[in-house]
């Protein structure tokens, strides 16, 4: 029997949770000809380090950190990566490239039932995730306000945002104002709270949070963020972004095989993992 393979290019790429993820999925489901592996990828040799796999039989891979914007150059990005500017997934079978990640977090999203369309919602950052992240709730049609430490990096994703998909509904503000504008939901696309700065939080100690107020914190290590503890203690509701890292996942293994993956097992591997990691 031919081993179907797909795998993640990244570099480094160890610390990553795609094979466990995937490989659980593909064993729940029997599906013992597949196999995903990690391959460490130096940015140097992007273009050789993604034609091998292909010539080897792989039917797609994830791309991560740093290749996902320089690999825009080598596969045909679809709509979705270019709006975003990154690739997270490529099916080597017609050599396109898109983004998984605005459809994990909005995906994660309804299945917690938090709601979307006509909502207020603060986006937190203005790196890779953020943009996934202002994409998707703009599409759902949310009214998005971006804050970010680097207010040029916000306007600048604002303005390529409205460039790439004509997307006009995002505005920048200062974490002052985006109090007093109110939200449904913050969704945190910032590294701050990250291990081990784990005491760390993007909101600003003291400034109270919206009633009814959701956290949405893309951070899954730790599981219970500084930020999703100081809404959870104004009264708000919190959500860890484990269940985007499962969802994106699902999204490129349903392109790949064709099959709908077992959602819950791929959570709950991330979540034993993750259980072993360091906790401080
Ligand atoms: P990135 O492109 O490097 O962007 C980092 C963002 O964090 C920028 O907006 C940066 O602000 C901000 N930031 C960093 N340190 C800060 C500090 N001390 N104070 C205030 N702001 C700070 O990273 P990314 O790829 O967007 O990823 C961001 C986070 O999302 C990471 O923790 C990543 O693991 C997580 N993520 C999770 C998922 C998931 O599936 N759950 C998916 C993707 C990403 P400046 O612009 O001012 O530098």
């Amino acid at each position: 029997m031919a081993v179907k393979r797909v795998g993640v290019i990244g570099f480094p790429v160890e610390h990553s949770l795609s094979p466990v993820m995937h490989n659980a999925a593909f064993a729940a489901l029997g599906m013992t000809d597949w196999h995903y592996d990690a391959m460490s990828i130096p940015p140097d040799i992007l273009r050789l380090g993604l034609r091998e796999p292909k010539n080897h039989g792989y039917i797609g891979i994830n791309v991560t950190v740093p290749h996902k914007e320089a690999i825009m150059q080598y596969v045909r990005p679809d709509e979705k990566a270019r709006a975003i500017g990154a690739v997270n997934t490529v099916d080597f079978r017609n050599n396109i490239g898109t983004n998984t990640d605005a459809d994990g977090l909005i995906n994660d999203l309804l299945a917690n039932d938090v709601l979307i369309k006509g909502e207020r919602i603060l986006v937190l950052g203005a790196g890779g995730a953020a943009r996934a992240a202002v994409y998707g709730l703009l599409r759902e049609g949310a009214n998005v306000a971006i804050v970010n430490r680097t207010k040029s990096r916000a306007d600048k994703l604002a303005a390529q945002l409205r460039a790439s998909a004509g997307l006009t509904g995002a505005q920048v503000m200062t974490l002052d104002q985006a109090a007093d504008w109110g939200m449904s939901l913050i969704v945190n696309c910032t590294s701050v709270g990250l291990h081990p700065h784990i005491k760390q939080s993007p909101w600003i100690h003291g400034l109270p949070f919206p009633e009814g107020v959701t956290v949405y914190d893309m951070v899954y290590r730790p599981a219970n963020t500084a930020l999703m503890q100081q809404c959870v203690a104004h009264g708000g509701r919190a959500i860890g972004g484990l269940g985007m890292l499962a969802r994106q996942g699902a999204v490129a293994f349903e392109l790949w095989t064709g099959v709908e993956p077992p959602i819950d097992v791929m959570i709950g591997v991330l979540q034993a993992e993750l259980e072993q990691a360091p906790k401080d």
